[in-house]
C-alpha cells in the first residue's frame, strides 16, 4: 500500500491497550515488574535461509537477535520482552485512560506508527476506530513518520539492539531456551515475575553469557522441519513444554 499523509488524532478509547502482548525494554520490564505486572517473554529464531545475509531484512533483525549455538548450527534468537496486557493493561483505569500515561512503554507513545521499517502503517490493520483517521496532526506523509515519531522510533530500535544480547542471556539462564521460527510461529514463555525479576537484577553481571546452552527450535510444519533440521539445528520434539507455541 502506498501511502500519502495520514492524520490520526487518538481518541483515548483505550483499545489497543487490550487483548496484546506490548513489548518493552529492558528497562521498562524492570518498571513493569516493579509495578506488580507480568512480564511475558517471546522467542524467534531465524538464520540467512529464511532471509539472504545480505539483503536489509536480516540485517534489519541480526541486529535484534543474538547468535547462539543450536545442534550443529549457528542461529540468531530475538527475545522481546512483553508487558502481558492479554486481557487488558493493568493500567488501564475504569475510565480506559493510561495510569501512567507520563511513563508509557515507548512503544504505547509510537502506536499506531510502526516500528518495523518493513510495514507500511495501514489503518485496516489497526484497532483503531475510523473516525481517527480523519482528524489531527500528519503522522506519516509518503511512509515517512513525522520528526517527533521518527525520534521515538528510532530510540524503540536503538534500545532493541542495546538489549538483544542481554535479553537472550536472561532467557538462557531461566531456561527458556526453546525458539519458534520466525515467520511461522512464535514460542511465548509467561515466566514467574520473582525469577523474571531476579534474572533481570543480575543481568548486568554474570548473566551476560550467552553461548552456554544448546538451543532448540520448536517447528510444526513437516517440511520446514525437515529443512531447518537438515542444517544441524536442533528440533525441540518434548511432548510437554514450558512455552505456549502460537502459529502464525
Ligand atoms: S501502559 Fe498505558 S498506553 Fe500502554 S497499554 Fe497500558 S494503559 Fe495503554
Ligand atoms: S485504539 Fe487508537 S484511538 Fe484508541 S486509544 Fe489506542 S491509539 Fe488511541
Amino acid at each position: 500500500m502506498e501511502n500519502t499523509a495520514l492524520r490520526f488524532a487518538c481518541n483515548g478509547c483505550g483499545v489497543c491497550c487490550k487483548g496484546r502482548l506490548i513489548p518493552l525494554t529492558l528497562q521498562e520490564s524492570r518498571q513493569w515488574l516493579q509495578r506488580g505486572h507480568d512480564v511475558a517473554v517471546i522467542l524467534e529464531a531465524f538464520d540467512e535461509s529464511l532471509w539472504p545475509a545480505d539483503s536489509e531484512k536480516f540485517k534489519h533483525n541480526a541486529k535484534r537477535a543474538s547468535q547462539i549455538h543450536s545442534g550443529n548450527a549457528k542461529i540468531n534468537v530475538i527475545a522481546i520482552f512483553a508487558a502481558n496486557a492479554l486481557t487488558q493493561c493493568p493500567n488501564l483505569d475504569d475510565q480506559d485512560r493510561c495510569g501512567i500515561y507520563e511513563e508509557r512503554p515507548l512503544v504505547c507513545s509510537i502506536y499506531p506508527a510502526e516500528i518495523s521499517p518493513f510495514i507500511t502503517l495501514d489503518p485496516a490493520n489497526k484497532v483503531c476506530p475510523p473516525e481517527v483517521w480523519e482528524a489531527g496532526e500528519i503522522i506519516v506523509s509518503d511512509r515517512e513518520a513525522n520528526p517527533s515519531l521518527q525520534v521515538k522510533i528510532a530510540q524503540s530500535r536503538d534500545e532493541d539492539r542495546l538489549d538483544a544480547h542481554a535479553k537472550v542471556a536472561i532467557c538462557e539462564s531461566m531456561d527458556m531456551t526453546v525458539a519458534a521460527w520466525k515467520e511461522n510461529a512464535l514460542a511465548v514463555y509467561l515466566p514467574d515475575r520473582q525469577s523474571l525479576m531476579t534474572a533481570l537484577n543480575h543481568s548486568d553481571s554474570e548473566i551476560r553469557r550467552v553461548g552456554h546452552t544448546s538451543w532448540r527450535v520448536r517447528i510444526e510444519d513437516h517440511e520446514l522441519r525437515e529443512t531447518v533440521g537438515s542444517r544441524g539445528v536442533q528440533i525441540d520434539t518434548a511432548e510437554l513444554s514450558s512455552y505456549i507455541f502460537h502459529k502464525l
